[in-house]
């Protein structure tokens, strides 16, 4: 339970991080009115007719936060907590995120309030097209492009492109992360696990460190925690522990994880499999490790557990892991964070590969993607690395100071705070 003082909601804990970094660049106080709130919220209805015949009325949201510097660009998530402040939050961690690695596109966020796990593929499928068909008006290649993010897929993909193609005529590129006979790109789905891999390869090159042999804890193996574990297993560290919404696995030599992932694929959970030893999300947490990955939800490490995070390095691969008081803790007991805007950054420069080859009608091979999203990721991390050494500032404040000063930029020139 996170206590009262991490009670600032999502969105406020993240305009707390803008200011930081705001004071830090000298941000004038008209652009940071503007930068810390979003431009335009939408909160739809959402009717659903269940296999029973019963009716269920969810809510969804889309939340553009600024599109100062290309078309807005952001996941949907079918989680129970959705709620407008918490998509508000992310949309604008997607502002700094898409500034930060330097693609054309704005940040957005949306989702429904639902538990998606116990619904049929026929009402998943309902759901998701009337929910695309309530924001449709605001869509589109160039103007709002949605992608997965928690408990949605490239089925769901599929579905929205469908359905928004309905009303306007064929649009692969208004979503992205699309399956592959669907104009999805090789690579897209792993992408934000393995450039997680990339900015954390980055940071022990950097502190003249090696990847062999580290010992990396992963909270939350769905699309992140799996890829990257694959990825981290592949270049020889140890995966000493993962973990589900059911529950963890601990093996200090190392998980086999081809032999992890080849059981979730059977069981989509980890339950009851005998890879090493049981262990709760919380023991995981607390694990002494050289690197843990908050891979699953927002909020994960905040006052009540940051004391007990024995970890040297924290990649934040989910977003908003980490609370704003447990940051200062990390801080302050030397734990190195890697912000979730730089780390899980992947997959939106994945979703960037993909739209280019949409709009274009040109694909490219496997290996440019790869290519290409290890010189985005690791340019990303050198930039905000010398930003930090030059500010003696953590890589927080530095991701966000060139994401703001980037988006300022933008908005200045575009004219947007001119009062007309
Ligand atoms: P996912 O739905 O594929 O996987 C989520 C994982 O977290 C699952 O293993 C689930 O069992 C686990 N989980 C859920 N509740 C848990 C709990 N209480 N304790 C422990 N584990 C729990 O989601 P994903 O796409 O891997 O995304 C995970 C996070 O990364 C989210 O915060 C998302 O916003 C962020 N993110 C995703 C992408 C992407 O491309 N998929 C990109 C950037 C950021």
């Amino acid at each position: 339970m996170t206590d009262e003082l991490d009670k600032p909601k999502a969105h406020e804990a993240v305009n707390s991080y803008i200011d930081d970094a705001a004071d830090i660049i000298q941000l004038t106080d008209e652009m940071r009115m503007s930068l810390r709130e979003p431009t335009r919220e939408i909160a739809v209805q959402v009717p659903v007719r269940m296999d029973n015949g019963d009716l269920r009325v969810l809510r969804g949201y889309r939340v553009q936060h600024n599109d100062s510097r290309g078309p807005y660009k952001g996941g949907i998530r079918f989680h129970p907590t959705v709620d407008i402040n918490e998509v508000r939050a992310l949309a604008s961690l997607m502002t700094w995120k898409t500034a930060l690695v330097d693609v054309p596109f704005g940040g957005a966020k949306g989702g429904i309030e639902v538990d998606p796990i116990t619904m049929s593929k026929f009402e998943l499928e309902r759901m998701t097209r009337r929910f695309t068909l309530m924001i449709s008006s605001v869509l589109g290649p160039f103007r709002d492009i949605p992608a997965p993010d928690m408990n949605t897929d490239a089925q769901t993909m599929a579905w929205m492109m469908d359905e928004y193609s309905d009303i306007v005529g064929y649009s692969p590129a208004v979503v992205t992360g699309k399956p592959l006979g669907l104009g999805g790109a090789p690579g897209r789905e792993s992408a934000t696990g393995t450039g997680c891999v990339f900015v954390l390869e980055a940071h022990l090159k950097a502190n003249h460190l090696d990847m062999v042999g580290k010992r990396i804890v992963i909270h939350g193996f769905g699309n992140i925690g799996s890829h990257m574990a694959l990825e981290l297993f592949r270049r020889g560290a140890k995966v000493i522990a993962v973990s589900d919404v059911s529950g963890g696995l601990h093996d200090e030599h190392g998980l086999d994880i081809p032999a992890v992932i080849e059981w979730i694929t059977a069981h989509s959970t980890l339950a009851g499999a005998t890879m090493g030893q049981a262990i709760t999300n919380a023991e995981l947490l607390a694990l002494n490790c050289d690197v843990l990955a908050p891979a699953a939800l927002g909020e994960v490490i905040h006052s009540g557990n940051a004391h007990e995070v024995s970890a040297r390095v924290v990649l934040e691969a989910a977003n908003y892991p980490v609370t704003p008081n447990a940051d200062a803790i990390l801080g302050e007991r030397g734990i190195t964070v890697i912000p979730d805007i730089l780390a899980n950054a992947g997959g939106v420069t994945g979703s960037y590969f993909e739209w280019t080859q949409n709009i274009q009608q040109f694909t490219w091979k496997p290996d440019r993607f790869q290519a290409e999203l290890l010189d985005r990721m690791t340019t990303a991390y050198d930039v905000v690395h010398r930003f930090a050494d030059d500010r003696s500032c953590t890589l927080r404040q530095a991701a966000y100071g060139i994401g703001l000063e980037r988006v300022a930029e933008a908005t200045r020139i575009r004219g947007y705070l001119s009062g007309a």
